[in-house]
């Protein structure tokens, strides 16, 4: 969440830090700002409420030119959206950018207002600002002055720090947040994420936890949490880069363009990954995992939203189809709770940005943990996740902008799907049941296009929820995680409130919720479940239910009255839930339509959640 960016330069970096912020606006988009010092070592700072754009409107009133800036675009976590709560924040000469929640910010702005300094927002981000004025009273380079401001700060941060009385130099800080340092020639950069940067510079270098950096357009130094100077690797970022990569060519949104990606988005994750002979190989896997893969009892994957229910369905697999053991926890929970230690475990984390705060908080306890090896799922080579596992999958889904995630998911289910097969040869070397799923995920991008198909059926029906208050999904087996997955995306960029059961909890409670405004969608795939799902539906449709039912066409479903048949192609049992997904994201997508909301930026949300 909030995006950073940070430039030194001999050129002009307005244009730079105007184009990191649209890159990354992504990462929040409550308000953003800028500060730069001009030829005369003036401060510069704008500040505005809402999307960049309204910076930008707000910059042309301007004429703004310099070569050393920092610039935000903010998820707020204290203190509401606003002008006043817009990064920078300023402390006379000294300007800030920062992500993430200094979690002692109350003693510090008490300690701070007693020696009189004079807080214009109501942000944790301004103690820094004024702790850092307050150390470099005392003397010494700004990078001493966050030498000696960092071991006060609790919590967590990827900050970028500028002194307009030593113009030519940044300061950038991270522990939690993500902050990478782009190289160019006589010019650098800091951001929060390649992104910012990739139309300027293909070299980076990842600062580590507790890593403090002085940039200046000719140097870095690095110093660790000891402040120890030292070296952190060089990568050549192979990042994809287009000019267009922002385009949203013939679609009229990044969720409804990324729906349509899907197929493209499974071939490669798939490419490379399957053999001629029906066998997966995964390169990423080399000897050591192999061994340590061989020696597994028991899965436990760990994740958040969308993420999450990846591992649910993923749950699903491992169990009836490798037999392993599989728990599945979200992030959140696993790293705050006492846990009882499973026996020659897997970790497996998934995370599209590998920056999500909570499940790289539970990567680092993993470590503590006696847990054979970790794994990442993720989307973003180099990112925290990526680094900090033993191992990782990409899923190479391609650069995922809208918030909502569509592509990553039924990328990642189609990446845990090939580490089951994989699992199956490596350990039960159950040779034909790996072929099944081979032969299935070769039909898949496929499947889904013709699933895709559907989509003017599924703006018609759309029309039905605009006016909904809530929404019910069912699902059952490995459905069910889908009808999870299904309710979050309606909330997420419809704002209609939705709820998912297993369709056998029903009676258990959720029953009492059925009348004629509540739509209940289930899907129903023709599966050894489909005979208990009938029962639901009908106990449902007797309680005057209004139901929509997305089915296999030889599911034996006929419209009545109150139940609507969306008859879809077949599909084989084991990838039906990457195909089920696709009806239920177009829904979401086409009722968001009707109700006119920010479908790629939904309210009060952000991608990369990179704060807990
Ligand atoms: N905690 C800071 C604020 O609320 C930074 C939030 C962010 O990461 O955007 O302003």
């Amino acid at each position: 969440m909030c995006g950073i960016i940070g430039a030194v330069s001999q050129r002009d970096i307005a244009g730079i830090l105007i184009d990191g912020l649209r890159r990354l606006e992504y990462r929040g988009y409550d308000s953003s700002g800028l500060a730069m010092l001009d030829d005369k070592a003036n401060l510069i700072c704008l500040r505005k409420l809402g999307k960049v754009q309204f910076l930008v409107n707000e910059f042309k009133k301007h004429t703004i030119i310099g070569s050393t800036g920092i610039a935000h675009t903010r998820w707020a976590t204290h203190g509401q959206p606003s002008k006043k709560n817009a990064h920078p924040h300023i402390s006379e000469y000294i300007a800030v950018v920062h992500n993430g929640i200094i979690e002692n910010h109350q003693k510090l702005r008490t300690q701070l207002k007693k020696l009189k300094y004079v807080f214009t927002s109501e942000t944790d981000t301004e103690v820094i600002a004024h702790l850092t004025h307050w150390e470099l009273q005392k003397g010494g380079t700004l990078l001493e002055g966050i030498q000696r401001v960092i071991p006060q700060l609790h919590g967590t941060y990827g900050a970028v720090i500028m002194d307009s009385r030593t113009p030519g130099i940044l300061v950038g800080a991270r522990s939690g947040s993500p902050l990478i340092i782009g190289l160019g020639k006589d010019e650098n950069f800091l951001a929060s994420d390649q992104l910012a940067l990739i139309s300027i510079t293909r070299c980076f270098m990842y600062l580590e936890e507790g890593d403090i950096v002085e940039v200046t357009n000719r140097k870095v130094r690095i110093f660790n949490q000891n402040g120890i100077e030292i070296k952190r690797k060089l990568i050549k970022s192979n990042i994809q880069y287009q000019d267009n990569i922002y385009d949203k060519g013939i679609y009229c949104h990044y969720i409804q363009k990324e729906i349509h990606e899907q197929p493209d988005a499974i071939k490669n994750a798939l490419a490379d990954r399957l053999d001629n002979h029906n066998r997966v190989i995964l390169n990423e896997l080399n000897k050591k995992a192999q061994n340590l893969l061989s020696k597994i009892e028991h899965i436990q994957i760990v994740a958040c939203g969308t993420s999450y229910n990846a591992g649910m369905v993923a749950r699903y697999w491992f169990e009836s189809l490798s037999g392993i053991p599989c728990d599945v926890e979200i992030a959140s929970e696993f790293r705050y709770r006492k846990l009882a230690q499973r026996k020659n475990s897997l970790f497996i984390t998934i995370s599209q940005s590998g920056e999500t705060a909570d499940t790289l908080a539970a990567l680092r306890l993993s470590k503590k943990l006696n847990y054979l090896l970790s794994l990442a799922i993720c989307n973003v080579i180099g990112s925290s996740l990526v680094r900090e596992s033993d191992f990782s999958l990409m899923i190479r889904a391609g650069i995922e902008i809208s918030v909502a995630s569509t592509k990553a998911f039924t990328a990642q289910l189609t990446v845990l799907l090939l580490l089951v097969a994989y699992l199956l040869r490596l350990k039960n070397k159950n040779i034909a049941l790996e072929h099944d799923i081979v032969k299935a995920l070769h039909v898949l991008p496929f499947r889904i296009s013709s699933v895709l198909s559907y989509k003017d059926i599924i703006e018609v029906l759309a029309k039905d929820f605009f006016d909904k208050n809530y929404v019910i999904f069912l699902g059952r087996g490995d459905q069910f995680p889908i009808a999870i997955e299904g309710a979050l995306k309606l909330k997420e960029i419809s704002y209609i409130h939705a709820e998912a059961y297993a369709a056998g909890e029903l009676k258990h409670g959720p029953l009492a919720l059925i009348d004629n405004h509540v739509p209940v969608i289930i899907t129903a795939p023709n599966n050894k479940l489909l005979e208990k799902l009938k029962v639901n539906i009908a106990e449902i449709s007797s309680r005057g239910g209004i139901l929509y039912v997305f089915a296999d066409k030889d599911a034996g479903f006929v419209n009545s009255k109150n139940i609507k048949v969306i008859s879809l192609p077949y599909v084989e049992e084991l990838i039906a839930p990457i195909f089920y997904i696709i009806p239920l994201q177009l829904l979401s997508y086409y009722v968001a339509l009707i109700k006119g909301t920010d479908v790629d930026q939904p309210r009060n949300l952000a991608k990369s959640v990179t704060v807990e």
